[in-house]
């Protein structure tokens, strides 16, 4: 999962091979099956790291303040935590702001806009595509394109952040590949090149208007919490503290959920599938992620709407996109079968 800031529309220019099979299902019927993208490039290399050239400054400068910002606001609310506490109210408010732009990135951006695990009604999709960008992970056209790539390339020459060194590496060195896999990537030249990757959102006016507008959506995600604790307390310390609590530590606390994905999922864990990737399931982080960290299921079968397949896993956005289903609100939902399952599991599933 990514977060990607550069600009959409920016040409590739690294050497990497064409892909030529489709990424994701147009229709309903065998979408599902659509499981082995990154088999088109078996030919690429492993590792990733130090493929990218360092970024130029302005992009430096930008990904510094958005990742470093939320930091210096955490170690802030640790110490006012210590001291004095959390009101219910931004306890509260953090909470259910969590809840929804973490669920506009693992439902929207990833398993709707990525892989197309379901078909969504036309208001659902924008309010998704809305919450994924309240995440401040990046423009959706940029977050989807490098997704994509990510999983054709997945711990190859081409995947922007996989953590995978060279056998033989060193402790140090391995630690530098969790942190290229976790923010490190983002100081590099990785251009979006949404028409190779996202030509399917390029052609929906909806998904490029949101995209758009993404400084503006961004600019809420901070506004709406200052506001909504400014009016129930009358005070402007009380909307300065839920932009604290609401605002940065909920967007701290969602980078790194987001970003563990490609780092920890990509390293530690199970491998209860056969991928061609170091794609890996930990359950650690399956509440946190709401699901995503099944990871090395995800990367076997893309498209299904549930990542957490195994007995008592959770999986909370496959729970909302079920809660959809059932409301008439999304159609055509990949579900996964036994039948399907079978085809790359290597040992049994469990918790
Ligand atoms: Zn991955
Ligand atoms: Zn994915």
């Amino acid at each position: 999962m990514s977060i990607a800031p550069t600009p959409a529309g920016e040409r590739s220019v690294s050497a990497v091979p064409a892909v030529t099979a489709p990424l994701v299902g147009a229709d309903g019927s065998g979408h599902c099956l659509n499981g082995t993208e990154h088999d088109a490039v078996g030919g690429a290399t492993r590792g990733a790291y130090g493929d990218a050239p360092r970024a130029g400054a302005g992009q430096r400068t930008i990904v510094a303040l958005l990742a470093a910002v939320p930091v210096l606001a955490g170690g802030f609310a640790v110490v006012r935590l210590w001291s004095h506490g959390i009101g219910w109210l931004d306890l509260i408010l953090a909470s259910v702001m969590y809840l929804v732009t973490g669920l506009g990135v693992t439902v929207g951006f990833h398993r709707l806009l990525t892989h197309r695990s379901f078909r969504p009604s036309r208001w659902l999709k924008v309010v998704l595509a809305v919450a994924g960008t309240m995440a401040i992970q990046g423009s959706v056209i940029s977050w989807v394109s490098q997704h994509r790539r990510h999983h054709v390339f997945s711990d190859r020459t081409g995947d922007p952040h996989s953590p995978v060194r060279p056998p033989g590496a060193g402790l140090v060195e391995r630690a530098r590949g969790l942190w290229h896999a976790h923010t490190g990537w983002l100081f590099r030249r990785n251009p979006v090149d949404a028409e190779r990757w996202s030509a399917d959102l390029l052609a929906d006016k909806d998904i490029r208007l949101v995209s758009a507008m993404t400084p503006v959506v961004m600019a809420a995600s901070l506004l709406i919490p200052f506001v909504v604790g400014w009016a129930a307390t009358g005070t402007l310390v009380g909307g300065l503290l839920a932009l604290l609590w609401a605002g940065l530590v909920r967007i701290l606390l969602l980078h790194h959920a987001t970003w563990s994905i490609n780092s920890i999922c990509h390293a530690f864990g199970r491998q209860p599938f056969r991928t061609r990737d170091q794609s890996r399931d930990v359950a650690a982080l399956a509440l946190v992620s709401f699901g995503e960290s099944w990871h090395n299921a995800h990367h076997a079968f893309p498209n299904l709407a549930r990542h957490g397949v195994g007995p008592g896993q959770i999986d909370m956005s496959a729970a909302v996109i079920r809660i959809f289903e059932r409301l008439g609100w999304a159609t055509d939902v990949c579900w996964p079968t036994p039948e399907l399952l079978a085809r790359r599991r290597v040992v049994p599933l469990s918790c």
